[in-house]
C-alpha cells in the first residue's frame, strides 16, 4: 500500500534516525560510494541495492542487494533492513521510491525524483514558478524539429534516461536540422531547446534538512567535454554579486520543490544579470565532489544528515579547489605506477578511484583534487595531469 504524499511528508518530517541505524542508498555509483563512507564513518551501517555486484558503493557496503530494481522480495527484504533510505541515481523507478517511502523516510522523495527524471517536468515546473530556463519546446515527432528550431544551434534531448551527453543531439546548421530525424534515437516526447550562448556553466549544491533549514555551498565553475563534466573550480571565477544570485536562485528552486536532501541545480551563466536554470539532481554531484577536501563538511555527510534529521549547518571553505575527471581510458594510465606517481609529486593532488571494472570511453572512472590558494595555478596544474592522462 502507498500513502498519499502529504501523509508521508508529515509522518517523516520528525523522524531521526541514531546512528547504528541502517541506511538504505538505492543506486551504487560512486555517489553512493562517497555516502556510505561518510555514513559507516558517522557510525551508521549502510544497505546498497543495484543491480551490479560489483558497484562501486558495494565496497563499502555492510549489506548488498544485487537483484533488479523490480525485485518484489527484494523490497521486502530491503525495507526490513533499512531505517531510512535516500539515492544517488535519478534514474531509479519513481514507482519503487513511492512504496518505499510508505514504510520508511526516503531522502529525497519520489517528489524531486519524478521531476529530475524527465526533463519536460522539471521545465516545466521551473517555468510555472517563474524560473528563468532557456528557450525550449516539446516535441513528439524528430520531424517537428524543422518547424520549431528555425534560429539554429539548436539541442535535443531525450525527456528521460540521458546522463552524460547520452541521449543530446547538437544541430548546428540548416543541413544537420534537416537530417536529424534519423539519427535521433529513443522514444519520443523530445525537449528542444536553444543553445545558450553562456558565459561559464555552474552548480550549486543545495542542502535542505526536513525541518526546512536550506544552505548552499559556492558555486562552482564548470567545463564540459562532449556533454560531460571535465574540470570544476570552486570557487568559481565569478563577482560576489553573481555568486550570490546564483547561490539564491538555486535555494529557491529547492525551497520551491521542498523536500528534504542534498541537491545540485546547474546554471548557466549568460552574463552577470541573466542566470538560467539548466538541471536539477535530487543527489549529491560530481562537481560537488571537492567538498570532501574543501570543506568542513561535504556534501556526502549532509547528505546523511538531511536523511537521518541531523542538523544541516553553513560549511566553511577550507581552500580552493580544481576538480579533473579521470575518463574512459584514461584510468588505464593511470594505474601505471609512474603516471600516478608523476601526478602526486604536484603535492597538490589527492586522486580517487572509483575501482569500475570495466572502462567504457567517456565513463567516469574516478577523479582527482587539487587543492591550493589559487585556482590559476591549480588549473594548470590539472590540465598538465590531462595531457599525462591522454598520453596512452
Ligand atoms: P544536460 O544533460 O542538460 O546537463 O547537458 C549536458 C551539457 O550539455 C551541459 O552541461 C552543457 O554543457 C551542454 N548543454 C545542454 N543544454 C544546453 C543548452 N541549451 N545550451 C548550451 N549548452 C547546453
Amino acid at each position: 500500500m502507498t500513502l498519499p504524499q502529504k501523509a508521508i511528508e508529515k509522518v517523516n518530517k520528525n523522524i531521526k534516525t541514531p546512528p547504528s541505524s541502517t541506511l538504505g542508498m538505492l543506486g551504487g555509483g560512486q555517489l553512493g560510494g562517497f555516502f556510505a563512507e561518510a555514513a559507516l564513518r558517522m557510525g551508521y551501517k549502510v544497505a546498497v541495492w543495484d543491480p551490479s555486484e560489483t558497484a562501486p558503493a558495494k565496497r563499502f557496503a555492510t549489506h548488498k542487494f544485487n537483484t533488479p530494481f523490480n525485485d518484489a522480495n527484494t523490497l521486502n527484504e530491503f525495507v526490513s533492513t533499512v531505517d531510512a533510505v535516500s539515492l544517488e541515481w535519478e534514474n531509479i523507478p519513481v514507482e519503487l521510491v513511492e512504496s518505499i517511502q510508505s514504510h520508511k523516510p526516503t531522502r529525497p522523495s519520489s517528489k524531486s525524483l519524478g521531476l529530475a527524471q524527465n526533463r519536460i517536468k522539471e521545465k516545466q515546473f521551473l517555468r510555472d514558478n517563474g524560473f528563468p530556463v532557456s528557450e525550449y519546446q516539446v516535441i513528439s515527432r524528430p520531424s517537428d524539429l524543422v518547424k520549431v528550431a528555425q534560429e539554429l544551434p539548436w539541442i535535443v534531448k531525450t525527456a528521460t534516461m540521458g546522463y552524460d551527453g547520452h541521449g543530446q543531439w547538437r544541430i548546428n546548421t540548416e543541413q544537420e536540422r534537416d537530417h536529424m530525424s534519423s539519427q535521433i534515437t529513443g522514444e519520443g516526447p523530445w525537449v528542444a531547446e536553444r543553445v545558450v550562448p553562456f558565459e561559464m556553466e555552474l552548480s550549486v549544491v543545495v542542502v535542505q534538512g526536513a525541518d526546512g533549514t536550506c544552505i548552499t555551498y559556492p558555486a562552482t565553475e564548470n567545463k564540459h567535454e562532449n556533454g560531460i563534466l571535465r574540470m570544476s573550480m570552486c570557487p568559481a571565477r565569478i563577482d560576489p554579486s553573481t555568486e550570490l544570485a546564483a547561490q539564491n536562485l538555486a535555494k529557491e528552486v529547492i525551497k520551491s520543490i521542498g523536500d528534504p536532501g542534498v541537491f545540485c541545480v546547474e546554471l548557466f551563466l549568460v552574463n552577470p544579470d541573466q542566470i538560467l536554470v539548466n538541471e536539477i539532481a535530487p543527489r549529491p554531484h560530481n562537481s560537488g565532489h571537492h567538498t570532501i577536501d574543501s570543506f568542513s563538511i561535504s556534501q556526502y555527510e549532509h547528505q546523511v544528515r538531511a536523511l537521518c534529521g541531523l542538523s544541516i549547518s553553513q560549511p566553511l571553505r577550507i581552500g580552493s579547489t580544481v576538480l579533473l575527471n579521470v575518463l574512459g581510458d584514461e584510468a588505464t594510465t593511470l594505474s601505471r605506477v609512474e603516471t600516478t606517481d608523476l601526478i602526486l609529486k604536484t603535492g597538490r593532488a589527492r586522486i580517487y578511484m572509483y575501482g569500475k571494472e570495466s572502462v567504457r570511453p567517456g565513463r567516469k572512472m574516478g577523479h582527482i583534487i587539487f587543492s591550493g590558494d589559487d585556482i590559476e595555478v591549480l588549473e594548470k596544474e590539472a590540465s598538465e595531469a590531462l595531457v599525462v592522462l591522454s598520453d596512452r
